[in-house]
């Protein structure tokens, strides 16, 4: 059976709904699961993403049947509106929008009033009564069609899109400021010059047939689904291009038919704080994008109130509806064509972090969710954004008191940033590589600033509302951002920024500091210092009471929601017992992994490291090393005491030597003084343990195995301040790890140190204290003989960075240039090193899992690599059955959260029953794809 190309929509019901995004994209599924609730949709349908996929394959040909197809979904949508498509006597018209399975702010452009010629223009021109209207709509769909369909939207930054140019001399002649001015004749006559502009620049006519130009339309909205803006943000988001578009072609409403009609935008709750208000902007007689492009400031949704209570009701409702039916905050779309109200689109809408949370919580408290709906719903990364520090009040009023206050605009995104201005994007993303923090302030943003404004800490934008571009993405990357500040003006040549103060006009150049606080709106000038958010005020500092601390409140619900729902433990990468406070603050339930050469690089410690590496004799190294002794001692001692109760790992010396060493003059000279060595044979010796590849040489240990003094000193260190803590009553765990293990025989060389020393110790001292032995798994022997390995390991503590390093065989110092061409080539979705690589890594990881089990089983195992904190490599981990992640302490909080989602998707697939719906069957396909992987280990 051919599948079927074409959904429709309309008149209360629908052939499609909202599980069918991946088909009809997101727009089409909103749009069809609007109808079937009786939502006020103006009738249309969707062709299917399939369709898009299949014109690519075929060498960008549309299948055969789709006129075919599209002739009989257009009859259908002509009965229910009761117009037809071309006709002379009562047009329907028709919007032929984009929309893929998630939305892509922008990327892809929609062509309203499509069906309009010079038959048809009289037509509504003479059933409306409205002339003017009839005109604009028409001027309209010229330049958007000539925009889209027929190329003519400018590529480059300076150059202007022509029919903006042809507007604006006629708006200058007609002397009126805004096109909502421009009489019915001025629009005719843009009409005809916009044509004629077509004409010159393609050397074609405009063309007639109405069905030409849907068709030309819905091939325009194919090949955008390639087009440099698109690819760009699939490859900021990982977004295969194997997805496609779908298109919809849907029955026009007008905002644009006078006084008594306008266009919205708006979302169920505040999407900056989650304040459960209604929360949105309207322009009266106006279409489609008016209101986000800002050619007019937008008013707000609670105005709509006094001017059309019955629409504000309509829409109140609306929002009821929506928000009680998906049951989650939603960004919309709507109309009112003279005073009546339709909604053009919904979608989930994004928010910040905070508001994330906010939401999440309120939803859940007021019982339209439940917990595990809650966690579900908040994306871990977003927890960052209650982390980030925020300008310090007293600091702010100073700096206001002194006249540094500039302008006020709508705060967009929460949290306080400084920065250094930059004006372009381009310099956004050139000074941050250069080191650079910086603000980029825009007059608006545009999709194509996407990676320059990844890499400020903040945007400022002088137009645009809540829902504006800017807006937008800083929700959806948690960035600090004030947008529609209308007091600054920008002159992009001079690369310069006007503001308007009440002290007059004051200019600022690329490169001057200014801060922006995103939670209130306020520009200042100047670095501004920050201080920690709410969050750590309450947990790291102590600095503020859980009481006067809403955010935090909601922000602890969501965490001990987490914690009654996930099975994988947590714990920090912590080498200092004030790191180790900061861990158990964000809820580390030990430490995976504490690096002991970070204790080295202290004060006064270096000295006497320095000293042993270029000792030449046991002796001498033996000397050195009892110096260094204590001073591992009191900071092992302070950890244990911090942890409590709690479990640490202790990693044993790991990088390459001559990481230690002085590479300059003063440093080697010094080193000389100390060691009483000339320095000629300090130079030498630092010579001599220069590697040409430190990463696969003398390091971890083999280090301990080339000196097994230092492996001594380090036991001895660990198990006299476990005894320390022990006799103040501390219950202590330690847990030795050995890195780098690629066979059982280096583990046991490390090991058998270990327990002679160990044994040593607690004889001494008459106590006794638990303690095991471990290793890093992070080489790939070390994972394929992990059954030979775990007859003396008690625990694995998978060392991911090293793992995917050694796997991949890509150093993971030098990846930069090598990444930027595989991930831009496809050939890695993501960076291996952020998101562990669940096919090659992962694969080593199972079988270290299983092998690591078959010998000893119940065997603790843990990860400690970067991935730890990484919400899906945290799921990764939770479904090969580690029982702990490790990652940095300010992390915490995402993988108890990322780890409660993965035991919440475990113990939803179990309950879903085989396969009816959709949803369903692709589990069981990823269900079966992870058997074939199974059996082909
Ligand atoms: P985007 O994905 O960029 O938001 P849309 O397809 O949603 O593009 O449309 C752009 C604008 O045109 C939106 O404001 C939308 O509400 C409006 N619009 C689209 N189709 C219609 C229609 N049939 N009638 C009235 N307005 C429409
Ligand atoms: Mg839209
Ligand atoms: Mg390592």
């Amino acid at each position: 059976m051919p599948q079927k190309r074409i959904f429709s929509f309309g008149g209360g019901k629908a052939d499609g709904n909202k599980d069918m995004k991946d088909l009809l994209g997101g727009k089409g599924a909103g749009l069809a699961e609007m109808s079937n609730i009786g939502i006020p949709v103006p009738p249309g349908f969707t062709i299917t993403t399939e369709v898009c996929t299949e014109y690519y394959r075929s060498g960008k040909k549309l299948p055969k049947a789709l006129e075919a197809d599209i002739r009989g979904a257009m009859k259908k949508t002509e009965a229910l509106v009761g117009k037809k498509f071309g006709d002379a006597e009562n047009p329907l018209l028709v919007s032929v929008r984009s929309g893929a399975r998630v939305s892509m702010p922008g990327m892809m452009d929609t062509v309203l009033n499509l069906g309009l010629n010079d038959q048809t223009i009289e037509a509504l021109a003479k059933r409306s009564g409205n002339p003017r209207f009839a005109w604009d709509s028409y001027r309209r769909f010229v330049a958007m069609f000539g925009d889209v369909v027929l190329g003519l939207k400018p590529e480059k930054k300076e150059d202007r899109d022509p029919f903006e140019v042809i507007l604006e001399k006629k708006k200058h002649a007609r002397g009126v400021k805004y096109d909502s001015e421009l009489p019915a004749d001025a629009l005719r006559e843009l009409v005809s010059e916009f044509k004629a502009e077509i004409k010159a620049r393609t050397g074609q006519g405009f063309p007639d047939d109405p069905f030409r130009q849907l068709v030309e339309a819905v091939l325009a909205v194919f090949r955008s689904w390639e087009n440099d803006r698109a690819i760009a943000y699939r490859k900021m988001y990982g977004y295969p291009s194997s997805w496609g578009t779908a298109v919809n072609v849907q029955s026009m409403v007008f905002g644009n038919m006078g006084e008594d009609s306008g266009t919205g935008v708006a979302f169920t709750r505040n999407p900056a704080t989650g304040e459960n208000e209604f929360y949105g902007e309207f322009l009266v007689n106006a279409q489609g994008e008016d209101v986000v492009a800002g050619t007019r400031t937008p008013q707000k949704i609670a105005q709509l109130e006094a001017k059309w209570p019955a629409v504000a009701r309509q829409l109140e409702e609306t929002r009821l509806k929506l928000e009680r039916h998906y049951r989650e905050m939603q960004d919309i779309e709507f109309t009112i064509e003279q005073a009546k109200l339709y909604v053009l689109q919904t979608r989930n809408g994004k928010r910040t972090g905070l508001a994330a949370v906010r939401i999440a919580v309120e939803m859940a408290d007021a019982k339209l969710i439940n917990k595990e709906e809650a966690l579900a719903r908040i994306d871990p990364e977003a927890l960052n954004h209650l982390l980030r520090p925020i300008f310090d009040a007293d600091r702010k009023k100073e700096a206001v008191k002194a006249g540094k206050l500039l302008a006020k605009g709508l705060p967009a995104g929460p949290g306080a940033a400084s920065g250094k201005l930059v004006f372009f994007a381009e310099d956004a993303a050139a000074w941050h590589a250069r080191g650079e923090a910086v603000i980029l302030a825009r007059h608006e943003t545009s999709p194509e600033d996407i990676r320059g404004m990844a890499a400020s800490e903040g945007f400022l934008t002088a137009f645009g509302g809540m829902t504006s571009h800017a807006a937008l993405v800083a929700r959806q990357m948690g960035k600090v951002a004030i947008v529609g500040c209308e007091a600054i003006s920008f002159d992009y040549h001079a690369r310069k920024m006007k503001v308007a103060t009440e002290k007059g006009e004051r200019t600022f150049a690329e490169g001057e500091w200014v801060s922006i606080d995103g939670t209130s709106g306020e520009v200042l000038e100047g670095r501004l210092d920050t201080k920690p958010s709410e969050v750590v005020q309450v947990l790291v500092e102590k600095t503020r009471a859980p009481e006067d601390a809403p955010v935090y409140r909601e922000f602890a619900k969501i965490m001990s929601w987490a914690d009654g729902a996930r099975r994988l433990k947590v714990r920090a990468n912590a080498d200092q017992p004030d790191q180790a406070t900061t861990a158990i603050a964000f809820g580390a339930q030990g430490i995976g992994l504490c690096r002991t050469e970070h204790m080295f690089f202290g004060e006064g410690k270096i000295g006497p490291m320095r000293e042993m590496i270029v000792a030449e004799t046991e002796a001498d190294r033996r000397a050195a090393l009892a110096k260094l002794l204590p001073l591992q001692r009191e900071d092992f001692r302070g950890i244990f005491e911090a942890m409590g109760h709690r479990p640490v790992t202790i990693r044993t010396i790991d990088p390459p030597l001559h990481e230690f060493l002085p590479h300059d003059e003063a440093g080697q000279a010094e080193l000389a003084r100390a060691t009483g060595k000339p320095l000629a044979k300090i130079r030498d010796r630092i010579e001599e343990l220069h590697e040409s590849n430190p990463m696969l040489g003398n390091r971890g240990c083999r280090l301990g195995i080339a000196y097994p003094e230092i492996t001594e000193m380090q036991t001895r260190a660990i198990l006299e301040a476990a005894c320390d803590a022990a006799a103040k009553g501390v219950k202590v765990e330690p847990e030795i790890m050995i890195p780098l293990v690629g066979s059982k025989k280096e583990l046991d060389d490390q090991a058998a140190i270990v327990h002679r020393v160990a044994d040593e110790v607690l004889a001494a001292r008459g106590q006794k204290v638990k303690y095991s032995v471990g290793t890093m798994i992070e080489i790939p022997r070390g994972a394929l003989t992990a059954d030979e390995i775990a007859r003396t390991a008690e625990f694995f503590s998978f060392g991911t960075n090293d793992l995917t390093q050694t796997t991949f065989g890509l150093s993971r110092d030098d990846t930069g240039p090598v990444l930027a061409a595989y991930l831009e080539k496809e050939i890695y979705a993501v960076d291996p090193f952020v998101s562990v690589d669940r096919d090659g890594v992962g694969q080593l990881m199972r079988i270290a899992v299983e092998k690591g089990r078959s010998s000893r089983p119940g065997m603790k195992m843990g990860i400690c690599g970067e991935h730890g904190g990484d919400p899906a490599s945290v799921v990764f981990c939770h479904e090969i059955g580690l029982d702990y992640v490790s990652c940095s302490p300010y992390r915490l909080p995402i993988a108890r959260l990322a780890a409660a989602q993965a035991a919440l998707k475990e113990a939803s697939a179990r309950k879903a029953k085989p396969a009816r719906r959709a949803g369903a069957r692709k589990a069981s396909r990823k269900m079966a794809a992870r058997k074939v992987f199974r059996t082909r280990r």
